[in-house]
């Protein structure tokens, strides 16, 4: 049976995971991301998928971020009606993350018709909320380390990737080929997620992402370098405005703030918690006990909770949310997105950008061409709604909060196949990471590629 893999997304770079694998008359996609960062990269979420969807039987998601998943409403508009298998714990995240995904998108494109900025008119959302939502009814959630057959000789095996709660990378047994798609990788020290588990014996071909491939993270402890960055601005008075996720990396990032508060380590300043679903998340990592290292009897604990801080406080209304824009510092502001390219942070940073006494923390990957990554720069300005804000406020970036594996971590996973696979794919990364990835293959005697987008690959 002839097996083929296309690359539809995260082909140098980060972001649209998309990868088909047909065996036969079978068709699966195994990620449905979205791509963020550049123009030329954001537009291909608009234009039609290269391949019907209609033709696609399943899709499997490796885990609830944008990039891994927030497609799915997109390629059901486009006609596909097959089952999206992914984890359990994914599955509940997903259902937080694709209708605010929706909801996100159709503010911005209500703000953009509002203040008439949009070089579209009228400017419209990618999907709706209704349409995130709709997608849902699609999932299939499915165990850790159990074959499910996908038919047409295809059957697939979810295992846990360390990344964040409910990550997943997949074994597939496609007309006998065994294929494995890492999704995004965790680390091996982490102090809330397992370790990623083991590469299955015999994989004929490894997809790895790059993400960190070219780097080491800074081994600082965590809590110094915050500590370092917040202390002096919480002092003065000033703002510091943390654009995380919603979803994994606000919860570390709320472990550590709540322990440098509990040692007084960082003045007791109010954490404003301004997302929707930041509630849901922690009742999520409860549910889940077992698959990561918090202890469910503390989370449990109103007051002993390690990853909600005694001075948090849930801002979850719109409303609320604009209060915001009055708050006098001292005071931390953790709201989504991650690369400051939608959400509720790009108003607090329209607003708290202008101020020298302000800070803007980057605690994550920063893809080129998102305003996370301009600022990240040093850009002297960014624009936002259409203006160019001045950028006076201190902006600085923390290592070791990623939800990805680094290079040693990658290198570390691949070491645990039994046997070099034929090939081993480099996937998900920008230039660099995938150069080192590259090397590092290189040293372990592993033959690989470095695929380009929609670059086809024939599997034996
Ligand atoms: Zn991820």
């Amino acid at each position: 049976m002839s097996v083929t893999l296309q690359f539809l997304g995260a082909a140098r770079t980060v972001t649209g995971s998309k990868f088909l694998v047909t065996c036969g008359g079978q068709r699966t996609l195994v990620d449905c991301g979205l791509f963020q960062g550049m123009k030329p990269l954001r537009l291909r979420n608009w234009s039609p998928l290269p391949v019907d969807p209609a033709t696609i039987n399943a899709v499997v998601v490796t885990h609830a971020h944008l990039d891994h998943c927030g497609y799915l409403p997109r390629l059901a508009r486009q006609g596909f009606r097959g089952p999206v298998y992914c984890s359990v714990a994914s599955a509940e995240l997903i259902g937080l993350l694709l209708p605010d995904s929706g909801h996100l998108q159709e503010e911005s494109a209500r703000f953009a018709n509002k203040k008439g900025f949009s070089k579209h008119q009228p400017a419209l959302p990618l999907y709706t909320e209704e349409e995130g939502r709709e997608a849902l009814k699609q999932l299939r959630p499915i165990d850790y380390g159990r074959a499910t057959d996908l038919g047409g000789g295809v059957s697939i095996v979810l295992h846990p990737a360390g990344h964040i709660l409910g990550s997943a990378f997949v074994e597939m047994n496609a007309g006998g080929v065994r294929v494995v798609f890492s999704g995004d990788l965790g680390a091996y020290d982490r102090v809330v997620m397992q370790p990623p588990a083991p590469l299955p014996q015999d994989a004929d071909y490894v997809l790895i992402e790059s993400t960190y491939g070219g780097r080491r993270q800074d081994h600082r402890p965590v809590q110094e370098q915050m500590r370092e960055r917040i202390a002096p601005v919480l002092r003065a008075g000033g703002i510091v405005i943390i654009p995380s996720f919603a979803i994994g990396r606000s919860t570390l990032v709320l472990y550590h703030l709540r322990q440098l508060m509990e040692r007084a380590e960082l003045p007791q300043a109010p954490i404003y918690i301004d997302s929707p679903m930041a509630t849901d998340a922690v009742e999520i990592y409860c549910r889940f006990a077992g698959e990561h290292n918090l202890r469910p009897d503390l989370l449990r604990d109103a007051h002993l909770c390690p990853i909600r801080p005694q001075t948090a406080r849930l801002v979850r209304s719109v409303e609320e949310s604009k209060r915001l824009n009055d708050l006098k510092g001292p005071a931390i502001i953790v709201a989504a997105s991650g690369m400051a390219t939608g959400g509720r942070v790009v108003h607090h940073l329209h607003r708290r950008l202008p101020c020298r006494e302000n800070l803007v923390l980057l605690v994550g990957y920063q893809a080129i061409g998102t305003r996370g990554r301009s600022l990240l720069e040093g850009a002297e300005k960014v624009r936002i709604f259409g203006e160019d804000v001045k950028v006076n406020a201190q902006v600085a970036a923390i290592n070791g909060l990623s939800a990805h594996g680094d290079t040693d971590d990658l290198v570390r996973w691949l070491r645990t196949a039994s046997r070099p696979p034929q090939r081993t794919f480099l996937v998900h990364g920008e230039e660099e990471g995938l150069a080192a990835m590259a090397r590092k293959a290189g040293e372990l005697r592993f033959p690989h590629a470095t695929p380009d987008y929609l670059a086809e690959a024939t599997l034996t």
